[in-house]
């Protein structure tokens, strides 16, 4: 029985649920999830190492969860798209997610359109099934989903409830060819912790915040420094108005601390290490619509950035050093404290 192993690129519109399908298969929270399109801004690589069972060989699938296919309207759209396009690129296998309570509209179609240059073998995946009572429905969605492209499989799961994922991982170990393992064991993904630390805290931006703030927000750490016992971490939010800063800061600064201690609870568990994490706000109106704004955030770039300069990915090392605008910042840190001070809206936790 030879080892098998590939890549596998999880693909379709937003909200289908392909990243909590990510984090189902691979057992560990890589990628963050919340009810609103769009969540997902990069491509995440996450690793499920399969291991030898009764009758059936071993093996390693490289997952690459994808941002939701959609029309760009920004560079940061085109960058999401960017990051799809590049996740497909010399992958074996895409599984095709779609989301059963939804009717079939053109996100679903753009998101096949993809597939058809190269032609590529694609699983169909029907998900959230647990939100459908009579079963049978699924058939005329399976039908009209077959005569759009030819699925290799069709396979019905819930990537909530962890439903027909077994299934799903026999079928993709068989479907890959013999190969390596392209992961060492202990490796589940391909992020560096201080992105994933970003991440965390865009997490609680989406899950505390409404209307056009969690799509005009991101994160950029600009300082982690991992010690055995205590990590510390600097990270700012970006928004785009001076008015959504307001918002994040909230009255007295209760909203930036309710962010802020969330996601140092996360990242926390996370690391396995205390972490004393100071959050600032900026607005940095446009950002969206700034290629060189956006091409910054990327967590890729940013590392070939440093081999560049030092011939060594530093860790620790600041990723990005936000520019002083002179504008005020707003900020919150973990130390148990309140103060202002400076014009600065300091509120400390
Ligand atoms: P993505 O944009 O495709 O990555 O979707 P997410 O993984 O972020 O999930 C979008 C929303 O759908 C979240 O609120 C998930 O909890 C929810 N969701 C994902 N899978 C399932 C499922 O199998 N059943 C149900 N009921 N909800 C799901
Ligand atoms: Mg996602």
């Amino acid at each position: 029985m030879p080892f098998r192993s590939g890549f596998v690129c999880i693909l379709g519109r937003p909200n289908a649920g392909k990243s909590t399908l990510l984090n189902a298969l691979v057992g560990e929270k890589l990628a963050i999830i919340s009810p609103k399109p769009q969540t997902t801004r990069n491509r995440i690589q996450g690793v499920v190492h399969v291991p030898k069972r009764k009758g059936k060989g071993g093996g390693q699938i490289v997952l690459v969860d994808t941002p939701g296919v959609h029309k760009p309207d920004s560079s940061l759209g085109r960058k999401m798209m960017v990051e799809v396009r590049e996740a497909l690129e010399g992958c074996d296998l895409v599984l095709v997610i779609m989301d059963v309570t939804r009717k079939f509209d053109p996100r679903d179609q753009f998101a096949l359109d993809l597939l058809r240059r190269p032609k590529t073998k694609a699983f169909l995946i029907l998900n959230k099934v647990d939100l459908i009572r009579e079963k049978s429905k699924l058939l005329p969605l399976i039908e009209q989903y077959r005569k759009l492209y030819d699925f290799a499989e069709v396979v019905p799961i819930s990537a909530l409830k962890r439903n027909g994922l077994d299934t799903l991982l026999d079928m993709v170990i068989a479907t890959l060819p013999a190969g390596p393992a392209y992961f060492p064991e202990d490796q589940i993904t391909d992020q560096p912790a201080r992105f994933m630390a970003a991440e965390i805290i865009r997490e609680q931006l989406l899950l505390n915040t409404s209307e056009e703030i969690p799509y005009a927000t991101t994160v950029i750490v600009d300082n982690f420094e991992e010690g055995a016992r205590l990590t510390r971490i600097a990270a700012t939010i970006y928004c785009e108005r001076e008015g959504q800063k307001g918002i994040l800061v909230g009255k007295g600064g209760q909203m930036l601390k309710k962010i802020g201690t969330s996601a140092r609870l996360q990242i926390e568990r996370m690391l396995g290490t205390k972490v004393f994490l100071e959050l600032y706000v900026k607005a940095e109106p446009g950002w969206r619509d700034s290629r060189r704004f956006v091409e910054e955030l990327d967590w890729r770039r940013q590392l070939e950035h440093r081999m560049f300069e030092h011939g060594t990915p530093a860790h620790g090392t600041p990723q990005h050093q936000a520019e002083d605008s002179g504008a005020p910042a707003a900020s919150i840190a973990d130390d148990g404290r309140n103060h202002t001070e400076d014009g600065r809206n300091h509120t400390k936790d």
